[in-house]
C-alpha cells in the first residue's frame, strides 16, 4: 500500500465513544445529541420516500434544498450566492471541507489552521499534497493574528477557519474577520469557512459568516452541516457555498467522490427549512443546555472555560490531577464515568495544558448524571 496519512490513528471520537460504551460511561465526548430529532422532520422524511424520492438526484444536490440553503445564507448574510450556480449539497461538513481542501490546495501548498483545529483539517489538507501549518490560539482561545501572520509565507495559499470553534467554543468577533479580510487580500488566500455550529451563538452575539463580506467570500468556501442544525447527525448532509469559480472547482471533484448525496434526506431538509424557528430557536435552545450544565459543574472543582458558541465546554482540570490529557480524558471514562475529549488531538505540537471538552447537546438527565459524577472529583 502507498503510505497515506502514515502518522494516522483512528479518530478521538471514534475512540473515545468505544470506550465510553465500554464502560459504561456518560459520553460527553463525540459530539452528538442524545435526544430525539423535531417529529416534523422524521415525517418529512417519510413523507419524501414515500412520494417516490428515492432515486439520483442532481449531482449538486436537490434544487429545492440548494434554493432554501442560498435564500436562508442570503436573508442572514446579505450574500448573493445562486442556487443552482453557487450551492453544493454534499456528504455533511467533512466532505465538504475535504472536497473544497482537494479543490484548492496543490502539491507543496502550506495552509494554515487554527489549534486547536478540527481534526479533519490536516489530514485533508495532506491528502491533498500541501502542508498543514499549525497556529496555536492565545492562552484564552482567542485567534492569535500576530502569529498568523507570522506563519503566512509566499506559499501559503489558504486559511481554515471555524467559528463558532470547535472545541474551545469561542466565537469569532467582527474584528476577528476585519484581520482575515486584510490577511486574505494582501497575500492572495483561499479561505476555507467552518461553519457548521452557525446558529449556536449565545449571549447575544451575532455569527461573523465569511458571507457577510464580499471581499472574503469572493475568495470562500462556505461550510454547513444540517447534522448540527436540526440534531440528526447521522444524516450526514450539508453544504458548501462558493463563489462561480470555485464551485465549479469543487462540483469537478464532487462528481466523482459521491457524485451527490442520499435524495429523501434532502427534500425532507428542503421542507422543513421552510420554516424557520427551528434553526432560529436553536441558539437559545443550547444556551439553556450550556447554563445548566455550567451551573452543575461550578459545584466540581473543574475550571470553566468561556463558551460562547458550539455545543462543547471546555474545563481546565488542573485542581484534579497531573495527568496528561489524554490520560486524564481516558482515566475520567474509565474511573469517573463520563467520556470527554482531549484538546491535545487537536494540535500539531501538544501545549502546555490541562483541557479536556465536554459536549452539552443531551438530555438534561444525563447532564444531570455526568455532573453527578463529576462531583465525586470534588
Ligand atoms: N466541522 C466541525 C468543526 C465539526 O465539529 C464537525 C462535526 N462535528 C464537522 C465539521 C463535520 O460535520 P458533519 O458531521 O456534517 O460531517
Ligand atoms: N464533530 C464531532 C465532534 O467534534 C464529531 C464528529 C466525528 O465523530 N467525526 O465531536
Amino acid at each position: 500500500l502507498p503510505a497515506k496519512l502514515p502518522q494516522a490513528g483512528t479518530t478521538i471520537f471514534t475512540v473515545m465513544s468505544a470506550l465510553a460504551a465500554e464502560h459504561g460511561a456518560v459520553n460527553l465526548g463525540q459530539g452528538f445529541p442524545d435526544f430525539a430529532a423535531d417529529p416534523a422532520l422524521l415525517q418529512a422524511l417519510t413523507d419524501a420516500m414515500t412520494a417516490g424520492h428515492n432515486q439520483y438526484p442532481p449531482m449538486t444536490g436537490v434544487p429545492a434544498l440548494r434554493q432554501a440553503v442560498a435564500a436562508k445564507l442570503n436573508d442572514l448574510y446579505g450574500s448573493a450566492y445562486d442556487a443552482d450556480r453557487d450551492v453544493t449539497i454534499t456528504a455533511g461538513g467533512t466532505q465538504g471541507l475535504f472536497t473544497a481542501l482537494q479543490a484548492c490546495v496543490g502539491t507543496g501548498d502550506e495552509v494554515v489552521i487554527i489549534e486547536p483545529a478540527y481534526d479533519s483539517y490536516d489530514p485533508a489538507i495532506r491528502l491533498a499534497g500541501g502542508v498543514p501549518v499549525g497556529v496555536p490560539m492565545t492562552a484564552d482561545y482567542r485567534i492569535d493574528w500576530t502569529a498568523v501572520r507570522a506563519a503566512v509565507t509566499p506559499r501559503t495559499r489558504a486559511l481554515v477557519l471555524n467559528t463558532p470553534h470547535n472545541p474551545s467554543g469561542r466565537v469569532a468577533t467582527a474584528e476577528d474577520l476585519d484581520e482575515l479580510e486584510r490577511l486574505a487580500e494582501a497575500h492572495d488566500l483561499f479561505v476555507v469557512s467552518d461553519e457548521v455550529y452557525e446558529h449556536m451563538v449565545f449571549d447575544g452575539a451575532r455569527h461573523e459568516s465569511v458571507a457577510r463580506r464580499p471581499c472574503l467570500s469572493e475568495r470562500a468556501f462556505l461550510i454547513g452541516s444540517f447534522g448540527k442544525t436540526f440534531h440528526v447527525t447521522g444524516w450526514k448532509v450539508g453544504f458548501v457555498a462558493a463563489p462561480p469559480a470555485l464551485s465549479a472547482a469543487f462540483r469537478r471533484l464532487h462528481q466523482y467522490t459521491v457524485f451527490t448525496v442520499h435524495t429523501p434526506t434532502q427534500h425532507a431538509l428542503a421542507a422543513y427549512l421552510a420554516d424557520p424557528a427551528p434553526w432560529q430557536g436553536l441558539g437559545g435552545f443550547y444556551e439553556a443546555k450550556r447554563d445548566a450544565f455550567r451551573a452543575a459543574l461550578a459545584a466540581t472543582p473543574l475550571k470553566l472555560l468561556p463558551c460562547e458558541g458550539t455545543y462543547f465546554q471546555t474545563v481546565d482540570y488542573s485542581a484534579v490531577s497531573k495527568l496528561a490529557e489524554a490520560d486524564f480524558a481516558r482515566w475520567l471514562t474509565t474511573e469517573i464515568g463520563v467520556a470527554a475529549i482531549p484538546l491535545s488531538v487537536f494540535y500539531q505540537r501538544p501545549q502546555e495544558r490541562r483541557h479536556v471538552r465536554f459536549c452539552f447537546a443531551k438530555r438534561d438527565e444525563t447532564l444531570a448524571q455526568a455532573a453527578g459524577r463529576l462531583a465525586r472529583l470534588g
